[in-house]
């Protein structure tokens, strides 16, 4: 083994003496100062690559929101860093997730927390631990339920059981839609595993959060609740675990920056003890593909940091002005109507609703996004109708509000 090693390392640095033979001598001397300098003159010499334009991938500013599709949102300086300094070192993976979930818990009042492959795997790997607790043999079966006595049911009122959901049926368990509280009595069985709600849609269903979650404390079922895309408010963070869900999951890549491939599954001890049990480093888990690397865990608990400490007033009126900025833009052209709204649910945010009369100006929205796309600096708007669009102002950078604004006018 040593001699493959010696081997290896002299291999190695006659290779880097051939190339680079600034950066290899100081090896020779242990100057770690003359190290440093070299590789940092030698880093300086190495024009930045820009890999968009490399590949020839349209970058944008995004004036829609925090669409996976259009990669979420942009991670702060302060999660680069944390992605950059963890980067360096070998340590356990356990371990970091061990303690760094230990902060996020006290950050959001939870007895226990994990970052995990965004919300989505939150929700697959909590309904999981649920299904198995700490049992491996039931761990392994996954997602194969039957003859195993495991409970393979999800209770989700009918207008929360959305394409998400999808998370809860990949253990092996469906969903039993219900639509009023009687419902829900009649719907509990030996079977049922957990009773699931979704926030984004709170105001479709009968049945709201504090009723939810006691109709299942009657019944002795836990709760899980899906607020991926619900902050702002910062106090979401903490809202559904003061009142008493078993699991809350929401994404660490919308408005919160972490990087886009982490969230947060924060509930009860025993829950989040038994969820990690279907998550890397183990694998023969239905939760092995949702791995998530220390730089991400480390990015994200800076992310929830930053965030929680952060001037949301401030931000607020920012968004604000900005929306006006580009309101002011428009509104006095012939055949134009602006409107500002606050969604309740999901991205709460101010957000300017432009509509036209298309007698008075002959655009569709198709064409009018298609010219704010195809144009430099390329950017894209939210969602709208055939005359309308929406724009919203989260996302951008300082400075941009001036380019929507001028570009849409
Ligand atoms: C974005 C979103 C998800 C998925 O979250 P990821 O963090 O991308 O896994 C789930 N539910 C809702 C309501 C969402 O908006």
């Amino acid at each position: 083994f040593h001699s493959i090693v010696a081997k290896f390392n002299i291999n190695m640095l006659n290779r880097r003496k051939l190339i680079q033979p600034l950066t290899t001598l100081p090896l020779f001397g242990g100057l770690a100062s003359t190290l440093t300098i070299s590789t940092a003159m030698a880093a300086a010499k190495t024009p930045k690559r820009e890999l968009f334009k490399e590949f020839g991938i349209r970058t944008f500013i995004n004036a829609a929101g925090t669409l996976t599709y259009m990669t979420g949102s942009l991670m702060h300086d302060e999660v680069l860093d944390a992605i950059n300094s963890t980067s360096k070192d070998f340590c356990l993976l356990d371990e970091v997730q061990d303690k760094v979930g230990e902060k996020i818990a006290k950050l959001v009042h939870s007895e226990a927390a994990v970052v995990t492959s965004g919300a989505f795997s939150g929700m697959t790997l909590a309904l999981a631990g649920i299904l198995t607790g700490k049992d491996e043999k039931k761990v392994a079966a996954l997602p194969h339920i039957e003859y195993t006595g495991m409970k393979s049911e999800v209770i989700c009122q009918k207008s929360h059981d959305i394409v998400y959901n999808h998370a809860l049926t990949n253990t092996g368990c469906k969903i039993i839609q219900v639509e009023t509280a009687e419902d829900v009595d009649k719907a509990v069985n030996e079977r049922t595993a957990l009773m699931h709600f979704l926030h984004i849609e709170s105001d479709k269903g009968k049945i709201q959060h504090e009723e939810w979650v006691s109709l299942a404390k009657k019944h002795g079922i836990p709760t899980g609740i899906d607020i991926a895309a619900d902050v702002p408010p910062v106090s979401n963070l903490w809202r559904f675990n003061d009142m008493g869900f078993d699991f809350v999951v929401i994404s660490g890549g919308k408005a919160m920056r972490g990087p886009q491939s982490a969230g947060l599954l924060m509930g009860k001890k025993d829950l989040i003890a038994a969820a990690r049990l279907h998550m890397p480093p183990r694998g023969g888990n239905i939760g092995r593909g949702m791995k998530i690397n220390k730089e991400e865990i480390f990015g994200m608990y800076v992310a929830l940091e930053k965030y929680i400490n952060q001037d949301h007033d401030k931000e607020w009126k920012e968004w604000e002005m900005n929306i006006a900025h580009i309101e002011g833009a428009v509104k006095k052209i012939p055949g134009i109507t602006t409107e500002i709204h606050v969604p309740p649910l999901g991205n709460h945010t101010p957000t300017l609703r432009i509509t036209w009369d298309s007698e008075q100006i002959k655009v569709t929205d198709k064409q009018l996004r298609e010219a704010l796309r195809s144009g430099n600096p390329s950017i894209e708007l939210g969602g709208g109708t055939a005359n309308s669009v929406n724009v919203t102002v989260f996302m951008l950078k300082p400075g941009q509000e001036k380019i929507v604004a001028a570009r849409i006018k």
